[in-house]
């Protein structure tokens, strides 16, 4: 492993996580996802987020909101008047739908190539263009794309970072050139699902944040310094901030005015986008509807699983459980049962993508284990706390 420099990370440093692991008392989430805070009843930021638009928020309100800034950006001209990043998934589906069909906007759906796309994503795309919307779809150079899957994947821990780079830069490249002043996304999975919470109770993202939430700290022109070129790297990259400032581009989250359930949004899209489920839940939950359309995904979470001891089962059962879809009790039987299994499904496709052999892969994982969340057992790797039916007992340890 030393030919490739790979070092034991200090992810405690990385990503500022607290040494001791506590789960939320509501959910299943623990204090190591990045970012979240708990209260001093050792309830998650999520789970009150989630309280508080069951019982706080006015979504009548919150519509009117909504329809004041489509009437403030709708154009009669002919011309686009709202970007919607869409993957054909149901969230975005649902948001580029309702846009359209209900507040009478003229959406331009974009979507950003899937890294390794799978054939009933690409199934759900077509069949959501089909459902009667203009789309464009930004395919980089697969030969980078690759390349930066690999360096991601050995170097930050997360080959899925190339994809973020494309998903968070290429809406507001195509708000810059078309000349549309609105990007809406659909949740905020910085307040929904814990993280920074200082953006809860507006509208809008500010693209200062871009770096810190979304990149790791580490843009796309980070991988100059190994071996990429600035022109390969260009799809990758946001427009210039100039360029945006004098757009006006605006970033909006749908989920700020209207009450965010993916469930809900999966039985909406079903009904109007086609929207097609797995026929097998996706390996490392229990779900069939949820980020279906990128091999490589399954490797995301389950490096988040190695680095944070919480997996793809936890993040599902944990909103499910804040929807009032599941009880805690259920979420921890799901989390124990699904979280953190090994995506064997695309492994040899993976290996193959990355040009990477299996001890490589091995090790590359291996380095991003930490002592305060993994112990070594007969020669496997355990979690040191895993959770517990009972989350009182975590929190006393
Ligand atoms: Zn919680």
């Amino acid at each position: 492993m030393a030919a490739l420099g790979l070092k034991q990370q200090n992810i405690v440093e990385k990503y500022a996580l607290p040494k001791h692991v506590v789960f939320c008392q509501k959910c299943v989430v623990s204090n190591q996802r990045p970012r979240i805070t708990f209260d001093e009843h050792g309830v998650c930021s999520a789970c009150r987020y989630a309280e508080y638009k069951r019982t706080k928020v006015d979504w009548k309100e919150r519509e009117r909101e909504l329809m004041e800034l489509c009437a403030r950006f709708r154009r009669s001209d002919g011309s686009y008047d709202v970007v919607v990043p869409c993957s054909g998934g149901k969230d975005s589906g649902f948001v580029a739908h309702q846009l359209k069909y209900r507040y009478g906007m003229n959406p331009l759906c974009v979507t950003w190539a899937p890294l390794l796309a799978t054939p009933i994503g690409r199934v759900n795309l077509d069949n959501f263009i089909a459902a009667g919307f203009d789309h464009i779809l930004g395919t980089p150079n697969p030969k980078v794309t690759r390349l930066l899957t690999r360096l991601s994947f050995l170097h930050l821990g997360d080959p899925f970072q190339p994809f973020i780079y494309g998903q968070t830069n290429f809406p507001m490249k195509m708000a810059v050139h078309h000349n549309v002043r609105l990007i809406m996304y659909g949740e905020n999975g910085e307040v929904e699902y814990g993280g920074n919470m200082k953006n809860a109770f507006i509208p809008t993202r500010q693209i200062e944040d871009h770096e810190e939430h979304y990149f790791s700290g580490m843009p796309p022109e980070f991988w100059v310094d190994h071996g990429v070129s600035l022109a390969d790297l260009a799809p990758f990259r946001a427009p210039a901030y100039e360029a945006i400032m004098a757009n006006q581009t605006e970033i909006h989250f749908f989920g700020y005015y209207r009450f965010w359930d993916p469930q809900e949004n999966f039985y909406y899209c079903q009904e109007h986008n086609n929207f097609t489920v797995n026929p097998e839940r996706s390996e490392g939950t229990y779900s069939k509807y949820a980020s279906l359309d990128d091999r490589i995904d399954g490797f995301h979470y389950y490096l988040a699983f190695v680095k944070f001891g919480i997996g793809r089962a936890t993040s599902d059962a944990a909103h499910e459980i804040r929807d009032g879809k599941i009880n805690r009790e259920e979420g921890v039987a799901l989390v124990k049962k699904y979280d953190g299994e090994f995506p064997k499904k695309y492994f040899a496709e993976f290996l193959e993508f990355t040009d990477i052999d299996e001890e490589t892969f091995r090790d590359a994982v291996d380095c991003w284990r930490s002592d305060h969340i993994w112990r070594r057992e007969n020669g496997a790797w355990m979690l040191r706390y895993p959770i517990d039916d009972s989350a009182a007992v975590q929190a006393t340890r």
